[in-house]
């Protein structure tokens, strides 16, 4: 079992002041793996008191400086690829292959992605030809608290991560408990390319201590959360006192509008696309509004598709998917699929219990429910499994309407062949992101959502000037 119970506190290793051991369970066997611990508010303190002394001259480090550190960083990452993606595929049971190319692909094309923006932006700038003596520099926000969940731990991780160290942030990362493994890595990538001591802090910890100290610490100036809504919402009134800026990236409960001229595949592709990383993504498709003259045709093709996935444990090569994070996700997941039944939504591949053969480890059936209501809980509560919920449509407007009908706004779908529709519905989705027919994102793209999925967007220029304020100085004379 891993003995990773110290933190990275101003470029140093340290061991916790009071210990606090925390296991770290391998989804696909229910056993320990590793043991952390969860830090105290002493440990939060001196990470804090660390990234504090270390902004007063990384704020004023240059461009070219940055630019080299994560440079240096992407090699790194790239050397250790393997590493991550075991850890990653460890703490979270993302199968080995998935968790090689996408889990931890995600890491690298983040850095690879912020090198390219960080040396194109520019941070100062004229007003305009109006006003030459007024100059507009962009810069760092200060001390960051960054807070990160498990489904996609390097994903999220790098998303704040990065853009914070080429900002000139400095920073306390605290991953989730549940899923530390990767982050330790990085933090042993930056111990690796020097990056000055204090810049970036790792502490390991929960919620209700190592969050909610970091969150309301009178030291910090801005807050980047990824996670539920429900700690979203708690970050925010810590926040608020002191004006912290906050970024939230929140849930969701995408819609996949398939229109009755889709292309062959739309429906499988969004049925896998709900599935993968075994639906605890917050951006999955897990509502599929099906065109009327399709319905049960898109159906019968659902219910083949979730019958044919295969789930394996995550150290299996292959394209399975794994087990879901915890007993937690897991008894939440069954009670939800229970809800479902009880609701009267027509069951029509998987259901309640593991699939044949996987007794031990939190597995999921792939599982799908047809005549679902827009109003029952199963289409309203963000499962964060691999369940998928299909709704009949009959007009454009029904289904806009029903896709707009959450109190989430972060991804949404649609598949059509008539550009003119699609280009017309997209305008009208209460979302941060569409997908028309299964385009994909670019790195840099601007990810977060509306309403309850959060505020601010990460990823690229606007990712980047998340981590920085605005001041206008004039009379500035060249
Ligand atoms: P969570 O929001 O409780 O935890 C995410 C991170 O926030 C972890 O690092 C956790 O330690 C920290 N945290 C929790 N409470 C906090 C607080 N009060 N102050 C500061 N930090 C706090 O998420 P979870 O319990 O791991 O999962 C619960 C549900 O959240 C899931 O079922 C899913 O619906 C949703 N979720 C969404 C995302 C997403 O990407 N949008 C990611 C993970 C979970």
């Amino acid at each position: 079992m891993l003995d990773k119970k110290k933190f990275y506190i101003n470029g140093a290793w340290v061991s916790p002041k009071q210990p606090n051991d925390f296991k770290v369970i391998d989804p696909s066997t229910e056993e320990e793996c590793a043991v952390i611990s969860l830090a105290g508010i002493e440990d939060v303190n001196d990470a804090v008191s660390a990234a504090t002394k270390a902004f007063e001259t990384w704020a004023f480090s240059s461009k070219e400086e940055r630019i080299k550190y994560l440079e240096d960083l992407y090699d790194v990452y790239k050397k250790r690829w393997s590493d991550m993606a075991e850890a990653i595929s460890l703490e979270m049971g993302a199968p080995i292959d998935f968790s090689t190319q996408l889990q931890a692909g995600t890491g690298a094309s983040h850095i690879k992605s912020y090198i390219k923006v960080l040396k194109e932006y520019t941070f100062e700038a004229k007003l305009g030809e109006h006003a030459l003596n007024n100059n507009i520099l962009h810069e760092p926000k200060g001390v960051c608290a960054l807070i990160t969940p498990w489904n996609w731990p390097m994903n999220q991780v790098c998303l704040k991560v990065i853009p914070a160290i080429a900002a000139g942030c400095t920073m306390v990362l605290k991953p989730s408990e549940i899923a530390p493994l990767s982050s330790i890595i990085l933090a042993e990538m930056i111990d690796e390319i020097k990056l000055p001591k204090g810049v970036f802090n790792l502490v390991n910890g929960d919620g209700a201590v190592a969050g909610n100290t970091l969150t309301s610490h009178p030291d910090i100036n801005m807050i980047s959360f990824t996670g539920s809504t429900r700690a979203g919402a708690l970050i925010s009134q810590n926040a608020a006192s002191d004006f912290k800026r906050v970024s939230l990236e929140l849930g969701g409960k995408g819609a996949n509008i398939i229109f009755k001229d889709a292309d062959p595949e739309a429906v499988e592709r969004g049925a896998l696309r709900c599935f993968r990383n075994t639906g605890q993504s917050c951006n999955a498709p897990t509502r599929m509004l099906v065109e009327k003259s399709m319905y049960n045709e898109a159906v019968e093709r659902v219910k083949n598709f979730a019958n044919s996935m295969k789930v394996d444990v995550a150290t299996k090569a292959g394209d399975h998917i794994g087990p879901v994070v915890s007993k937690t996700q897991f008894d939440k997941i069954q009670t939800l699929i229970q809800v479902g039944i009880d609701e009267g939504a027509k069951l029509v591949a998987g259901g309640i219990g593991k699939p044949d053969g996987l007794d031990k480890g939190y597995f999921v059936k792939p599982t799908a429910f047809a005549d679902v209501n827009n109003q029952m809980q199963i289409a309203r509560t963000e499962i964060f499994g691999p369940v998928l919920c299909i709704i009949p449509f009959e007009t454009e407007e029904e289904a806009i309407a029903i896709a707009n009908d959450t109190p989430y706004g972060l991804l949404n779908f649609i598949q059509t062949q008539d550009q003119e529709k699609a280009k017309r519905v997209a305008r009208k989705l209460r979302s941060g992101m569409v997908d028309i027919n299964g385009a994909g994102l670019a790195p840099d793209a601007p990810f977060g959502g509306y309403k309850h999925s959060g505020i601010g967007r990460e990823a690229g220029k606007l990712g980047l000037e998340e981590y920085l304020e605005v001041k206008v100085v004039s009379g500035w004379n060249d």
